[in-house]
């Protein structure tokens, strides 16, 4: 999103009804995002729309606020068994954000809403469509389970929406979207959102759209803006270690951490990194798809509420979830596929704010950064390791067992607990050894892989692991960059409250 300001229109100026404009008043928006500002007029015309946005960009409401006025205008009863208006999205977590916001959003004008998707009881869900809803958001797979049992059809839905069209796809739900689109009836409103637009999407949209008007507010595969991207270059077996210490605050990196999401690229290496982190005393949940509902509504709410600030996410589990306030994503392992970079880093840099994205790229994932730079545009400033980074490694990483002391401290006295990091006593290296031994050069100038230009260099000197507390030469405190967030309380650019605390 841009900046509001930079916007001239606002809602009032959009022929929303005053239900809608009583609803946006109780969120506290006043400006239409740029998607919003260009979507809202076409949708409420009756034109089908092809949108192409990332989430974070407000298409939620750009699609959510004119479809609720055109449902008022039909005025159309409830169809039994069916909806007025259909919202397919492909995560349980991205339909249940979508159905909070259809009812924050209908609240005024009396939508009823209902949401569907796997992994709950499908008994409940056929209780509760019985007698049909005005809004029903479903993932693809929970709605045609219904309509095979006979217990829901589409002959009432009006409008019809996919979001995130390209992650159904990723996530093959390419035969129950043909199936969906021979089932909704053919006198219709089609609203299509994808972030990318690969060739099989151009196709779908064909399919399902007419004539749509096409609104786009980030160009395709590029990277945000407002994303600071840095990288670290280090071994895969050390990449544990290196998380340890940037959460620890024992390794500064540009900007206050806060809420930090970690990408890993499987279930089973989230599983592992939150393991490890535990056991270096760092809270962290994981989110993937081996994880039932309650485990991952449990650990998205956890991380919401900063009490596990610090969350290890699958692509798929993480893909369209909206989660205020994330300061840093970190990639852990590089994805494969350079989308997807885009969608992971755009979980930062949400509503208006900044971000910071840092990528741990192994030897071995060089080919995939050459093609997250090719596609993305990205330009990412390289991060120097601990000077000591190598003797932390060797102390305390997975690849020889951590000191008999620690692991015992680690493991049997200290819960985790956010970003519990640097302990009184644990027998870390502190980082702020001069020590070296590492093999490494010492010292270096970050090199830049293409600055970006016209930017301040946010990323400490060269000092590198600094204490937390932010004495140890450089990090950005809290100022550099003049990012909003950045500063005002005097810590350190890698701020890193449990290190600050104890330091
Ligand atoms: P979305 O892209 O729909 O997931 O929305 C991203 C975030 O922006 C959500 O937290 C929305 O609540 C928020 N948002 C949407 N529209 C506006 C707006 N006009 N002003 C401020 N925040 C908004």
């Amino acid at each position: 999103m841009t900046n509001p300001s930079e916007q001239s229109v606002q809602f009032e100026d959009l022929d929303l009804s005053q239900p809608i404009l009583q609803a946006l008043d109780l969120k506290g928006y006043t400006t239409p995002t740029p998607i919003q500002a260009q979507a809202i007029p076409p949708v409420l015309e009756g034109r089908d729309l092809l949108g192409i946005a990332q989430t974070g960009t407000g298409k939620t409401a750009a699609f959510m606020l004119p479809s609720i006025d055109r449902l008022r205008e039909s005025d159309n009863q409830i169809p039994f068994k069916s909806c007025r208006m259909l919202v397919l999205a492909p995560t349980r977590e991205l339909a249940g954000q979508i159905a909070q916001s259809a009812k924050d959003y209908g609240a005024m004008a009396g939508m009823k809403v209902h949401s569907i998707v796997g992994g709950t009881s499908v008994n409940k869900d056929r209780n509760k469509l019985h007698r049909g809803t005005d809004i029903l958001v479903a993932t693809p797979g929970r709605l045609l389970d219904l309509i095979d049992q006979k217990a829901f059809n589409l002959s009432g839905v009006e409008i019809l929406v996919l979001d995130e069209a390209d992650q159904m796809l990723d996530l093959g739900f390419i035969h129950a979207l043909r199936r969906i689109s021979q089932l909704v009836p053919k006198e219709r409103q089609t609203l299509f959102f994808s972030a990318t637009m690969p060739k099989q999407i151009k196709e779908l949209v064909k399919g399902y759209c007419h004539n749509p008007v096409q609104v786009s507010v980030t160009p395709e595969s590029s990277t945000a803006e407002r994303i600071d991207q840095y990288l670290f270059m280090v071994q895969q077996n050390e990449k544990q270690s290196l998380i340890e210490m940037v959460l620890s605050g024992r390794h500064e990196v540009p900007g206050k951490i806060e809420r930090v999401l970690v990408f890993t690229r499987t279930k089973h290496g989230a599983d592992r990194v939150v393991k490890k982190l535990a056991q270096a005393g760092i809270g962290a949940n994981a989110i993937h798809g081996n994880k039932s509902q309650p485990q991952r509504e449990r650990a998205l709410s956890e991380f919401k509420r900063a009490k596990t600030p610090v969350l290890v996410a699958t692509d798929v589990a993480a893909r369209g979830i909206d989660i205020p306030g994330v300061s840093h994503v970190i990639n852990y392992e590089l994805p494969n596929v350079p989308e997807q970079y885009v969608h992971r880093i755009g979980r930062t840099a949400r509503a208006g704010k900044d971000g910071v994205a840092i990528a741990f790229c192994a030897e071995d994932e060089r080919a995939y950064l050459k093609d997250i730079t090719r596609v993305t545009d990205a330009e990412f400033e390289r991060l120097d390791l601990p000077e000591n980074f190598r003797a932390v490694v060797e102390g305390v990483g997975p690849t020889k067992p951590a000191p008999r002391g620690q692991n015992r401290v680690a493991k049997k006295k200290v819960r985790p607990k956010p970003f519990g990091g640097q302990r009184s006593g644990g027998g870390k290296p502190q980082g702020d050894g001069a020590g070296g031994g590492d093999g490494r050069p010492q010292g270096k100038p970050k090199q830049k892989h293409g600055a970006r230009k016209g930017r301040p260099n946010r990323s400490g000197g060269g000092g590198g692991g600094g204490r937390p507390g932010g004495n140890g030469g450089g990090g950005r405190p809290g100022g550099g960059g003049g990012r909003p967030g950045g500063g005002g309380r005097g810590r350190s650019g890698g701020g890193v409250r449990t290190g600050a605390r104890t330091s």
